[in-house]
Parts: C-alpha cells; structure tokens; sequence
C-alpha cells in the first residue's frame, strides 16, 4: 500500500485526484498506474485501470490469476468491472469512497453471486494515509479558489480528520503576469521575487470572452501541468505531444500556426462571470502559459490569447510551480 501511495502522489502533483495502485504477483510489483483521467483526456485512466494494463503487458497475459491489487481508494464500478475480467486474485484497498465505492459503500459486485469470479477484498488499509491525501487535495483546491469541478467526481469527501498531506504541506509560489510590461514574475510564499521572465500576451490584448482572442486579467490557478516528461521543443497538439520536436524549418513551412511547445500550464480564472464559468471561462478557452517556437519569440504582445515564454523559461517554470499555484494577470 505504501507503493500505492507513491503511485497516489504523482495523480496529487500533475493536479490529479490523488489515488494510485499497484499489482503484485509472488511478492513483486507487476504493474503500476496513477488516476490521470484529466490530463489524458481518458475517463477509464483510473490509477487501478492503469495499474492492470501495466501488469498485463509486462506478463503478456490479459488474465492476472494470481495477483494481487492494492489501491489507496476503494474501486469503482468501472474498475471492479475491469479487476473481475482480470482475474485478480485480491483486493486491497485503503480508505472507503461512500459516492462511487463498488466494494460495499454504494454497490458490493465483488460480493454478487450472479457474476461468475470473484476476488477477495480487504479494506481500511492504511485508510487513514489513503484519505488524508485525498482530503488534503480538496482542502488545498478549495483554500485556493480552483475552479472547476471535474477532478471532484472519483474524490468524495473523506473523513475530514485526516490532514496529513496538509500538515507538511510545502510552500506555494505565485504568478504574476504583467501585460504592460510582458513579463511573469513568480513570488515566494512570502512574496519575494524568485525568477522573471519575458513573455508575449495576445495580439489583441486583454479580454475574457470567448473567441476574442485576448489574455484574460484577473486571478487564476494552475488547472493542470502538461509535457513533465517531454523533451524541449515538444510540439503538442490539443495538449498532447505529437511526438516531434520542433524545428524553425518546420516554423518555415506553417508561418501562421500558433505552435505549442515544451510545457503547458493550464489556467482557470478564479473569478466566477469575468473569467470562470460562461462566455468568459479561461480554462474552457484554453488558456495556457506554453513554449513558443525560440527564433520567433519577441517580449510583445503577439499571442491569439495565450501567454508565450521561451522553451527553457517555461520548462523551468514548470518545475518550479505546483499544480493550483494563484496566478494573477494584471492589464
Ligand atoms: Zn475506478
């Protein structure tokens, strides 16, 4: 379980709903996955989906007989439906999930006498590490104003007495973007300046709306972190890697594209009717802080909305500033 909680971890930092899961046959670990439905555009990547496909491909077998599943949150229909067709010997699971558990807190398949296999269940293990880090997840979201709602929906509200997460919760950095003078600026806890950086702001300068193709003002958190474990120069697509690096022969043959490279932070304003929710969402615009082709780059507003930096800035950043940190862009 204490693996599980490592794999739960990596879900926390890319600003996912911390839940992780390993597979272990004859005392090794076959398979591990993390919940990262967000930011791969996935509903089925739950860490327990991912843990099993792990597993399967490395003892190239679909069926899992003789394996065990240890996962910090109690399984959902979904994923109780894909440890069944495993055959999963056992599971492990750490806290209880009252909305969505299929373990016993809403529905209890492993338990249905009309499937045909069914593993053993063993829960409450570590519980109270497994929904401390969920509930400190939440706690840090909520006491930092994020928006959106969609990393809630395998969360529940655990017991709120489990605060470890919290207790050594570490420093958070902030953003400041300033769109007179092309700059970010991140601030330590304590608001001292750790690094600046040139960026370049939309074209048509600043407004919320849709479509407008402006940088919106006004506060923001970090929604999610993209391209971690990419190469500089990464070129994206609908924020996922295509798999090439960017070149200015590339830059050449498509002037007009708005390429997206390296990294990308994505934003969601804080600000319910100027720029979350509605015409005026900037997380449902896409509104990222990303690598911009190097050669082109100038301090001046050029962008169709986004906020550009240079690749090794923006890489840099983005190892700096956890998932949720406050961005502020001020016009
Ligand atoms: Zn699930």
């Amino acid at each position: 379980m204490a693996e599980a909680l490592v794999e739960a971890r990596k879900a926390a930092a890319a600003g996912e709903v911390p839940v992780g899961a390993v597979v272990v046959r004859d005392g090794e670990i076959v398979g591990r996955g993390y919940n990262c439905p967000i930011s791969s555009h996935d509903p089925s990547a739950h860490a327990e989906i991912r843990a099993l496909r792990d597993a399967a491909e490395r003892l190239g077998n679909y069926r899992l007989p003789g394996c065990s599943l240890y996962v910090t949150l109690e399984p959902c229909v979904m994923c109780a439906g894909a440890i069944l067709h495993a055959r999963i010997a056992r599971v492990v699971y750490g806290a209880r999930e009252p909305k969505t558990g299929a373990a016993g807190s809403v529905v209890d398949l492993f338990a249905e006498d009309r499937l045909n296999f069914h593993a053993e269940i063993v829960g409450g293990v570590l519980a109270a590490a497994c929904a401390g880090l969920v509930a400190g997840f939440f706690r840090a979201k909520r006491g930092r104003g994020a928006a959106g709602s969609r990393a809630e929906e395998g969360g529940g509200e655990p017991s709120p007495g489990d605060t470890a997460l919290m207790e050594n919760r570490p420093a958070m950095p902030s953003i400041e973007i300033s769109l007179p003078d092309q700059t970010l600026t991140l601030l330590d806890e304590a608001g001292h300046v750790l690094r600046r950086y040139p960026i370049s702001s939309a074209a048509n300068g600043p407004g919320e709306e849709a479509g407008s193709f402006r940088t919106p003002r006004g506060e923001h958190v970090v929604r999610a972190k993209i391209g971690g474990d990419q190469p500089l120069n990464a070129v994206f697509s609908a924020r996922r890697p295509t798999g090439e690096l960017y070149t200015p022969e590339m830059g050449a043959q498509e002037p007009e594209r708005d390429w997206i490279l390296s990294r990308i932070l994505w934003l969601s304003g804080r600000e319910p009717g100027f720029n979350r929710l509605g015409a005026c969402d900037s997380m449902r615009r896409y509104i990222y802080i990303h690598g911009t082709p190097d050669e082109r780059f100038e301090q001046a507003p050029r962008s169709h909305g986004c906020i550009r930096m240079r690749n090794a800035d923006v890489a840099e950043l983005f190892d700096l500033v956890p998932p949720f940190t406050p961005v502020t862009i001020r016009a």
